[in-house]
């Protein structure tokens, strides 16, 4: 080498043989090294033997993606920046002009959104359906549908839906032939139940994550999954999330890497919690409606016992509370900015507990029937002990007078 300036660049470096560690190496790239031309003309992108360029796949981002399967019973996965780039990813690879897509009425808002803005603009139609309710399902799917999103449980109202109806009805859709599904599985995280296997030969076709909440699982990471188990779904979704060019950053993935191993025994310990403190609301005069599926009392509580119920059953540490009509909604602000524990913020799936007021009436149109009026608070508990959180909101109740 003439100048040590090439020599620093060309090093000698191989990787490491040998070392053993519980956590993987991270391998960032966006240039992959080809040993001649005939290599890089003949290795084909789609095949995960091989790296051809950072945005379609790292050792990093192959090996979460195939964790991801093992979780949630699929076969292969993508990786996208955030949960609503799966969403959108999903959107934009089964949908074309002059097609209808299927929305829960309690789906993720974002989610809604879409279908609003950019898919009606381009021509692609929506409806929302009663997720309490398969034969409304069954009544809007026409030639035009082809894909029905399912949501178990909805977001912020948390109605747990009849998952196996649901399928039912997509797949005997339009005599038969029947229409695409696709799982938004960020409240199951893959645990709560199997997206795939349902029973009774039942299994959505794919599902996404949004791998922000309970995977990354430290508020501090976006990022989302699509998994399938069908090789030519995934080839479809893979074009089209690779001409819009999602990648994702090989440190953020090894973050959900890091925090998967704990998953199972963090959803256990946010489930617990939620569940003690939506308990604990059910006894508060000031609350006209607490909503988490486990309750059985709560919108859909059948359905989602039937399908994860066993034992104790599992859950998210998600729960709303309705507050009683009388109180304003300034009243219930002053409510939300006096709990200390809670944090007000969006998203969920970290160690600190979380508090969002909704408007439910500008959310849900009609208002169901199944909702008490009134404000509607979401908490997400995070991982502190329970006893303290159902302090902080005892204490924060007494703003409401
Ligand atoms: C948070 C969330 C998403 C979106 O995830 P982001 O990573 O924040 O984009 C999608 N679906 C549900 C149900 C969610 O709660």
């Amino acid at each position: 080498m003439s100048d040590k300036t090439t020599g620093l660049i060309h090093h000698p470096y191989v990787p490491p043989e040998g070392f053993a560690a519980p956590q993987p190496g991270v391998f960032k790239a966006s240039t992959v090294f080809f040993p001649n031309v005939a290599a890089m003309r003949s290795r084909e992108w789609k095949d995960k033997t091989g790296y051809t360029y950072g945005l379609h796949g790292t050792p990093t981002s192959y090996l979460l993606e195939e964790r991801l399967c093992a979780l949630e019973g699929g076969a292969q996965c993508l990786l996208a920046p955030s949960g609503l780039a799966a969403i959108a990813t999903v959107a934009l690879s089964l949908l074309q002009s002059g097609d209808e897509v299927l929305i829960p009425d309690n789906a993720y808002g974002p989610n809604k959104a879409l279908a609003q803005g950019e898919l009606k603009d381009w021509g692609i139609t929506h409806q929302y359906y009663d997720p309490l309710d398969p034969q409304d399902l069954a009544r809007r799917i026409g030639p035009k549908t082809k894909l029905v999103w399912l949501e178990a449980a909805g977001s912020v109202t948390l109605e747990f839906p009849d998952l196996r109806e649901q399928l039912r009805v997509c797949r005997n859709a339009n005599g038969g032939a029947g229409v695409l599904s696709a799982l938004d599985n960020t409240w199951g995280a893959g645990l709560a139940f199997n997206a795939f296997d349902l029973g009774r030969g039942l299994g959505v076709d794919l599902t996404i994550q949004a791998l922000t909440k309970y995977p990354s699982g430290g508020g501090d990471v976006l990022m989302g999954s699509i998994v399938t188990r069908d090789p030519g779904l995934h080839i479809r979704l893979k074009l089209t999330h690779m001409r819009l060019g999602l990648g994702v950053g090989m440190n953020d993935v090894e973050a959900v890497l890091r925090s998967l191993p704990s998953l199972a025994l963090r959803y256990r310990e946010h489930d617990r919690t939620a569940r003690a403190l939506a308990a604990w609301c059910q006894g508060c005069a000031e609350f006209a409606q607490v909503l988490h599926p486990a309750l059985p009392d709560s919108p859909g509580h059948a359905a989602w016992k039937t399908l994860c119920g066993a034992e104790e059953g599992r859950a998210a540490g998600l729960f709303s509370v309705v507050f009683d009509a009388r109180y304003r909604p300034a009243q219930v602000d002053a409510f939300c900015d006096a709990l200390r524990l809670f944090k007000l913020g969006y998203s969920w799936g970290g160690p600190i507990s979380l508090a969002v007021p909704y408007d439910l009436d500008s959310m849900r149109q009609p208002r169901p029937a199944h909702l008490a009026p009134g404000t509607l608070v979401r908490f997400s508990t995070g991982l502190e002990a329970a006893a303290d959180l159902q302090a902080d909101l005892a204490q924060a109740l007494l703003a409401l007078r």
